[in-house]
Protein backbone atom coordinates (compact mmCIF):
# COMPACT_ATOMS: atom_id res chain seq x y z
CA UNK A 1 0.00 0.00 0.00
CA UNK A 2 1.39 3.38 -0.83
CA UNK A 3 1.08 6.33 0.84
CA UNK A 4 0.96 9.97 -0.07
CA UNK A 5 3.79 11.39 0.63
CA UNK A 6 3.84 14.92 3.62
CA UNK A 7 3.53 17.56 1.93
CA UNK A 8 5.40 21.11 3.23
CA UNK A 9 4.52 24.61 1.74
CA UNK A 10 8.19 26.09 2.41
CA UNK A 11 10.97 23.47 3.57
CA UNK A 12 14.36 24.59 4.83
CA UNK A 13 17.40 22.40 4.86
CA UNK A 14 20.06 23.48 7.17
CA UNK A 15 20.05 24.64 11.00
CA UNK A 16 22.89 27.25 11.29
CA UNK A 17 22.19 31.00 11.38
CA UNK A 18 20.60 30.91 7.72
CA UNK A 19 18.33 28.09 8.19
CA UNK A 20 17.35 29.58 11.50
CA UNK A 21 16.20 33.15 10.53
CA UNK A 22 14.78 31.68 7.25
CA UNK A 23 12.62 29.76 9.56
CA UNK A 24 11.94 33.35 11.27
CA UNK A 25 10.54 35.10 8.42
CA UNK A 26 8.97 31.94 7.07
CA UNK A 27 7.00 31.26 9.76
CA UNK A 28 6.21 34.64 10.49
CA UNK A 29 5.07 35.12 7.50
CA UNK A 30 2.57 32.11 7.75
CA UNK A 31 4.74 30.06 5.63
CA UNK A 32 4.34 26.90 7.95
CA UNK A 33 8.02 26.06 7.36
CA UNK A 34 9.63 22.82 7.95
CA UNK A 35 13.38 22.67 9.19
CA UNK A 36 15.21 19.69 8.45
CA UNK A 37 18.78 19.96 10.80
CA UNK A 38 20.65 17.98 9.16
CA UNK A 39 23.87 15.83 11.67
CA UNK A 40 25.08 18.91 13.31
CA UNK A 41 21.61 20.55 14.39
CA UNK A 42 22.98 24.65 14.93
CA UNK A 43 25.80 23.50 12.65
CA UNK A 44 29.17 25.28 12.20
CA UNK A 45 28.92 27.73 15.18
CA UNK A 46 28.21 24.72 17.47
CA UNK A 47 31.71 23.79 17.07
CA UNK A 48 32.88 27.37 18.82
CA UNK A 49 33.09 28.84 21.94
CA UNK A 50 32.42 32.61 22.15
CA UNK A 51 30.91 34.50 19.29
CA UNK A 52 31.36 38.09 20.14
CA UNK A 53 30.66 39.77 16.70
CA UNK A 54 26.76 38.76 16.07
CA UNK A 55 24.85 41.99 16.25
CA UNK A 56 22.80 41.89 19.68
CA UNK A 57 25.01 40.43 22.20
CA UNK A 58 27.13 43.12 23.89
CA UNK A 59 28.62 40.81 26.23
CA UNK A 60 29.29 37.88 23.95
CA UNK A 61 27.54 34.70 23.76
CA UNK A 62 28.32 31.03 23.15
CA UNK A 63 27.94 29.29 19.88
CA UNK A 64 25.66 26.97 21.12
CA UNK A 65 23.41 29.39 23.12
CA UNK A 66 23.38 31.27 20.06
CA UNK A 67 22.16 28.32 18.31
CA UNK A 68 19.55 27.56 21.17
CA UNK A 69 18.46 31.10 20.98
CA UNK A 70 17.58 31.03 17.06
CA UNK A 71 15.62 27.96 17.43
CA UNK A 72 13.89 28.73 19.94
CA UNK A 73 13.04 31.89 18.17
CA UNK A 74 12.13 29.80 15.02
CA UNK A 75 9.84 27.83 16.77
CA UNK A 76 7.96 30.36 18.85
CA UNK A 77 6.27 31.29 15.20
CA UNK A 78 5.62 27.92 14.65
CA UNK A 79 8.61 26.59 12.90
CA UNK A 80 8.46 22.43 12.93
CA UNK A 81 12.31 21.94 13.77
CA UNK A 82 13.08 18.45 12.93
CA UNK A 83 16.15 16.55 13.28
CA UNK A 84 16.93 14.59 10.10
CA UNK A 85 19.14 14.75 6.99
CA UNK A 86 17.53 15.07 3.36
CA UNK A 87 19.42 12.97 1.64
CA UNK A 88 18.03 13.17 -1.94
CA UNK A 89 16.27 15.63 -3.92
CA UNK A 90 14.33 15.84 -7.47
CA UNK A 91 13.78 19.73 -7.11
CA UNK A 92 12.64 19.71 -10.77
CA UNK A 93 9.76 17.28 -9.98
CA UNK A 94 6.82 19.65 -9.50
CA UNK A 95 5.75 19.77 -6.47
CA UNK A 96 9.68 19.08 -5.19
CA UNK A 97 10.27 15.78 -3.97
CA UNK A 98 12.66 14.90 -1.35
CA UNK A 99 13.59 12.16 0.66
CA UNK A 100 15.00 12.13 4.38
CA UNK A 101 17.70 9.90 5.59
CA UNK A 102 16.83 8.00 2.36
CA UNK A 103 13.44 7.10 3.72
CA UNK A 104 11.15 9.12 4.03
CA UNK A 105 9.92 10.92 0.72
CA UNK A 106 8.52 14.66 1.11
CA UNK A 107 7.08 17.14 -1.34
CA UNK A 108 7.69 20.52 -1.40
CA UNK A 109 6.28 23.92 -2.46
CA UNK A 110 9.20 25.69 -1.96
CA UNK A 111 12.93 24.77 -0.88
CA UNK A 112 15.53 27.07 1.19
CA UNK A 113 18.72 25.41 0.94
CA UNK A 114 21.03 26.39 4.00
CA UNK A 115 23.28 23.31 3.95
CA UNK A 116 25.94 25.19 4.87
CA UNK A 117 29.91 24.17 4.49
CA UNK A 118 32.25 22.65 6.23
CA UNK A 119 36.09 23.38 7.15
CA UNK A 120 38.72 21.54 6.22
CA UNK A 121 41.11 20.28 8.31
CA UNK A 122 44.69 18.70 8.12
CA UNK A 123 43.68 15.85 9.85
CA UNK A 124 46.27 15.62 13.16
CA UNK A 125 45.19 13.95 16.06
CA UNK A 126 45.89 17.08 18.37
CA UNK A 127 44.29 19.52 16.33
CA UNK A 128 41.29 18.05 16.48
CA UNK A 129 41.46 17.29 20.06
CA UNK A 130 42.73 20.95 21.00
CA UNK A 131 39.55 21.87 18.45
CA UNK A 132 37.09 20.18 19.76
CA UNK A 133 38.22 21.72 23.26
CA UNK A 134 39.06 24.71 22.12
CA UNK A 135 42.01 25.02 22.63
CA UNK A 136 43.11 27.81 20.50
CA UNK A 137 42.82 26.04 17.23
CA UNK A 138 39.87 27.53 14.86
CA UNK A 139 39.09 28.11 10.73
CA UNK A 140 37.84 31.55 11.40
CA UNK A 141 40.09 33.70 12.35
CA UNK A 142 37.80 36.80 11.97
CA UNK A 143 35.85 34.57 14.51
CA UNK A 144 38.71 34.13 17.26
CA UNK A 145 41.29 35.54 16.23
CA UNK A 146 40.41 38.30 18.67
CA UNK A 147 41.26 35.91 21.48
CA UNK A 148 45.08 36.09 20.37
CA UNK A 149 45.74 40.00 20.40
CA UNK A 150 49.22 40.61 21.14
CA UNK A 151 50.48 36.84 20.81
CA UNK A 152 51.73 35.08 18.15
CA UNK A 153 50.19 32.36 16.02
CA UNK A 154 50.37 29.77 13.06
CA UNK A 155 47.92 29.80 10.24
CA UNK A 156 47.94 26.87 7.36
CA UNK A 157 47.06 27.52 3.80
CA UNK A 158 48.13 29.93 0.78
CA UNK A 159 44.65 30.47 -1.01
CA UNK A 160 42.97 34.02 -0.59
CA UNK A 161 41.33 32.93 2.88
CA UNK A 162 44.84 32.37 4.19
CA UNK A 163 46.16 35.11 2.91
CA UNK A 164 43.28 37.55 3.99
CA UNK A 165 43.00 35.79 7.37
CA UNK A 166 47.14 36.31 8.26
CA UNK A 167 46.57 39.71 6.83
CA UNK A 168 43.68 40.48 9.65
CA UNK A 169 45.98 38.38 12.12
CA UNK A 170 48.98 40.26 11.56
CA UNK A 171 46.95 43.95 12.88
CA UNK A 172 45.84 41.55 16.25
CA UNK A 173 48.39 39.37 16.80
CA UNK A 174 52.44 39.94 17.65
CA UNK A 175 53.97 37.82 15.09
CA UNK A 176 51.90 35.87 12.33
CA UNK A 177 53.78 32.45 10.85
CA UNK A 178 52.24 31.43 7.34
CA UNK A 179 52.72 28.04 7.09
CA UNK A 180 52.45 27.09 3.08
CA UNK A 181 53.50 24.00 1.98
CA UNK A 182 54.68 25.00 -1.92
CA UNK A 183 57.50 27.66 -3.08
CA UNK A 184 54.37 28.93 -3.79
CA UNK A 185 50.97 30.96 -2.97
CA UNK A 186 47.45 30.11 -4.33
CA UNK A 187 46.46 33.59 -3.70
CA UNK A 188 45.95 36.08 -6.09
CA UNK A 189 49.07 38.37 -6.24
CA UNK A 190 47.39 41.35 -4.83
CA UNK A 191 46.35 39.58 -1.53
CA UNK A 192 50.15 37.92 -1.97
CA UNK A 193 51.47 41.43 -2.19
CA UNK A 194 50.02 42.33 1.37
CA UNK A 195 50.91 39.00 3.35
CA UNK A 196 54.93 40.07 1.96
CA UNK A 197 54.99 43.56 2.47
CA UNK A 198 53.42 43.15 6.20
CA UNK A 199 56.21 42.56 8.82
CA UNK A 200 54.94 40.79 11.69
CA UNK A 201 54.12 37.95 8.87
CA UNK A 202 56.68 35.20 8.36
CA UNK A 203 56.10 32.94 5.32
CA UNK A 204 57.32 28.87 6.20
CA UNK A 205 57.42 28.00 2.78
CA UNK A 206 58.02 24.37 1.57
CA UNK A 207 56.35 23.42 4.99
CA UNK A 208 54.18 21.50 6.18
CA UNK A 209 52.22 20.54 9.79
CA UNK A 210 53.66 18.25 11.77
CA UNK A 211 52.17 18.23 14.85
CA UNK A 212 50.69 20.75 17.55
CA UNK A 213 51.68 20.69 20.64
CA UNK A 214 50.01 22.22 24.17
CA UNK A 215 47.51 19.70 26.68
CA UNK A 216 44.98 22.39 27.56
CA UNK A 217 45.66 25.03 24.84
CA UNK A 218 48.11 25.24 21.85
CA UNK A 219 51.95 25.75 23.26
CA UNK A 220 53.68 25.21 19.75
CA UNK A 221 53.75 23.80 16.65
CA UNK A 222 56.29 21.35 15.21
CA UNK A 223 56.64 22.77 11.37
CA UNK A 224 58.81 20.48 9.11
CA UNK A 225 60.33 21.98 5.53
CA UNK A 226 59.89 19.48 2.68
CA UNK A 227 63.40 20.60 1.16
CA UNK A 228 65.62 20.33 4.21
CA UNK A 229 64.01 17.54 5.78
CA UNK A 230 64.41 19.89 8.68
CA UNK A 231 61.78 20.64 11.96
CA UNK A 232 61.15 23.34 13.96
CA UNK A 233 58.87 24.28 16.77
CA UNK A 234 57.16 27.31 16.83
CA UNK A 235 55.92 29.32 20.01
CA UNK A 236 52.55 30.02 19.14
CA UNK A 237 49.27 30.14 21.12
CA UNK A 238 46.83 29.99 18.03
CA UNK A 239 47.25 28.03 15.32
CA UNK A 240 44.42 28.55 12.13
CA UNK A 241 43.72 26.03 9.44
CA UNK A 242 42.86 28.43 6.07
CA UNK A 243 42.77 25.19 3.54
CA UNK A 244 39.94 25.48 2.13
CA UNK A 245 35.99 24.98 2.90
CA UNK A 246 33.71 22.04 1.20
CA UNK A 247 30.10 23.68 0.85
CA UNK A 248 27.53 20.51 1.57
CA UNK A 249 25.90 20.55 -1.56
CA UNK A 250 26.44 17.23 -3.25
CA UNK A 251 22.61 16.18 -3.17
CA UNK A 252 22.53 18.88 -5.84
CA UNK A 253 24.81 18.27 -8.31
CA UNK A 254 23.15 18.10 -11.85
CA UNK A 255 20.22 20.20 -10.79
CA UNK A 256 21.64 23.45 -9.57
CA UNK A 257 23.92 25.02 -11.08
CA UNK A 258 27.08 25.43 -8.97
CA UNK A 259 30.45 27.36 -9.20
CA UNK A 260 33.45 24.73 -9.70
CA UNK A 261 34.26 24.64 -6.11
CA UNK A 262 30.32 23.43 -5.37
CA UNK A 263 28.73 26.27 -4.26
CA UNK A 264 24.80 27.35 -5.53
CA UNK A 265 25.47 30.41 -7.73
CA UNK A 266 22.68 32.59 -7.28
CA UNK A 267 20.78 35.50 -9.30
CA UNK A 268 23.22 38.19 -7.80
CA UNK A 269 21.08 40.41 -5.09
CA UNK A 270 18.94 38.00 -4.53
CA UNK A 271 18.71 33.75 -3.32
CA UNK A 272 16.93 32.67 -6.61
CA UNK A 273 18.62 29.48 -8.08
CA UNK A 274 18.19 28.25 -11.73
CA UNK A 275 15.03 26.06 -10.35
CA UNK A 276 12.12 28.17 -9.38
CA UNK A 277 11.06 27.68 -6.07
CA UNK A 278 13.95 26.38 -4.72
CA UNK A 279 16.74 29.35 -3.05
CA UNK A 280 20.12 29.35 -1.41
CA UNK A 281 21.47 31.25 1.29
CA UNK A 282 24.28 31.43 3.50
CA UNK A 283 27.83 29.59 3.19
CA UNK A 284 26.26 26.74 0.74
CA UNK A 285 26.21 30.07 -1.34
CA UNK A 286 28.68 32.04 -0.23
CA UNK A 287 32.63 31.72 -0.12
CA UNK A 288 33.81 35.18 0.19
CA UNK A 289 32.22 36.31 3.70
CA UNK A 290 31.08 32.98 5.41
CA UNK A 291 30.23 35.02 9.02
CA UNK A 292 27.24 34.20 10.97
CA UNK A 293 25.75 37.42 10.86
CA UNK A 294 26.00 37.26 6.83
CA UNK A 295 24.32 33.96 6.93
CA UNK A 296 21.26 35.38 8.47
CA UNK A 297 20.74 38.24 6.40
CA UNK A 298 20.91 36.26 4.03
CA UNK A 299 18.33 33.44 5.52
CA UNK A 300 15.69 36.58 5.56
CA UNK A 301 16.19 37.01 2.14
CA UNK A 302 15.81 33.56 1.38
CA UNK A 303 12.42 33.56 3.19
CA UNK A 304 11.00 36.95 1.81
CA UNK A 305 11.85 35.74 -1.99
CA UNK A 306 10.07 32.24 -0.99
CA UNK A 307 6.99 34.37 0.20
CA UNK A 308 6.98 36.60 -2.84
CA UNK A 309 7.47 33.60 -5.39
CA UNK A 310 4.35 31.57 -3.67
CA UNK A 311 2.11 35.06 -3.85
CA UNK A 312 3.23 35.36 -7.49
CA UNK A 313 2.19 31.95 -7.95
CA UNK A 314 -1.17 32.63 -6.05
CA UNK A 315 -0.39 30.11 -3.70
CA UNK A 316 -0.02 32.48 -0.57
P1 LIG B 1 41.64 27.45 -1.86
O1 LIG B 1 41.17 26.11 -2.23
O2 LIG B 1 41.74 28.50 -2.91
O3 LIG B 1 43.08 27.34 -1.21
C1 LIG B 1 43.36 26.36 -0.26
C2 LIG B 1 44.82 26.51 0.10
O4 LIG B 1 45.09 25.57 1.15
C3 LIG B 1 45.78 26.20 -1.04
O5 LIG B 1 46.84 27.11 -1.01
C4 LIG B 1 46.28 24.79 -0.73
O6 LIG B 1 47.61 24.57 -1.09
C5 LIG B 1 46.21 24.78 0.79
N1 LIG B 1 46.01 23.44 1.31
C6 LIG B 1 45.03 22.55 0.99
N2 LIG B 1 45.15 21.44 1.71
C7 LIG B 1 46.22 21.61 2.52
C8 LIG B 1 46.85 20.82 3.50
N3 LIG B 1 46.39 19.61 3.82
N4 LIG B 1 47.94 21.32 4.12
C9 LIG B 1 48.40 22.54 3.82
N5 LIG B 1 47.85 23.35 2.91
C10 LIG B 1 46.77 22.89 2.27
O7 LIG B 1 40.69 27.90 -0.63
P2 LIG B 1 40.33 29.36 -0.09
O8 LIG B 1 39.46 29.14 1.08
O9 LIG B 1 41.56 30.14 0.13
O10 LIG B 1 39.51 30.04 -1.24
C11 LIG B 1 38.33 29.41 -1.75
C12 LIG B 1 37.78 30.27 -2.89
O11 LIG B 1 37.28 31.51 -2.38
C13 LIG B 1 38.84 30.66 -3.93
O12 LIG B 1 38.23 30.67 -5.17
C14 LIG B 1 39.25 32.04 -3.52
O13 LIG B 1 39.76 32.82 -4.58
C15 LIG B 1 37.92 32.61 -3.00
N6 LIG B 1 38.15 33.67 -2.01
C16 LIG B 1 38.20 34.95 -2.45
C17 LIG B 1 38.42 35.99 -1.57
C18 LIG B 1 38.46 37.36 -2.09
O14 LIG B 1 38.34 37.54 -3.29
N7 LIG B 1 38.60 38.36 -1.25
C19 LIG B 1 38.61 35.77 -0.13
C20 LIG B 1 38.57 34.37 0.23
C21 LIG B 1 38.35 33.39 -0.69
P3 LIG B 1 48.06 24.40 -2.62
O15 LIG B 1 48.05 25.79 -3.17
O16 LIG B 1 49.42 23.82 -2.48
O17 LIG B 1 47.08 23.49 -3.26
Amino acid sequence: MSTTPEHIHCLIIGSGPAGYTAAIYASRADLKPVLYTGMTPGGQLTETTEVDNFPGYPKGITGPELMEDLKAQAERFGTQVRFGLVTKADLNASPKRLWVDESTEITADTVIISTGASAKWIGLENETRLRMNAGGVSACAVCDGFFFRGQEVAIVGAGDTAAEEATYLSKLCKKVYMIVRRGEMRASKAMQHRVLNTPNIEVLWNSVTEDILGKDGVEGVVVKNTETNQSQTINVTGFFVAIGHKPNTDIFKGQLTMDELGYIEVVPGSTKTNIEGVFAVGDCADKHYRQAVTAAGSGCMGALDAERYLAAKGDH
